[in-house]
């Protein structure tokens, strides 16, 4: 943290909304790109796929076309955590 953050109190407003942008992103993480492990926005995203009642997002029609010729193999490699729940 620099200093002049603590010297200088910023707007209550501006606060009260880093606080609300940080809750948000707790509660709805990136989607990660199966293919090329990217953070993909969902309103960015070039493609979706529906595999096994989960919704993945590609950055790119080519990772989806990737996906599509080997799903187990990109679904193999992403741990827990990088699923999307
Ligand atoms: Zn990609």
């Amino acid at each position: 943290m620099r200093l002049n953050q603590c010297i200088f109190p910023q707007p209550l407003k501006q606060s009260f909304r880093a606080v609300l942008e940080s809750i948000l992103q707790e509660d709805t993480p990136m989607p990660i790109d199966p293919v090329c492990k990217m953070e993909v926005s969902i309103a960015d995203a070039a493609a979706s796929h529906d595999y096994h009642s989960e919704t993945l997002y590609f950055c790119s029609l080519d990772c989806l076309r990737k996906f599509e010729s080997d799903p187990a193999e990109y679904m193999d490699n992403m741990s827990d955590e990088e699923r999307i729940a």
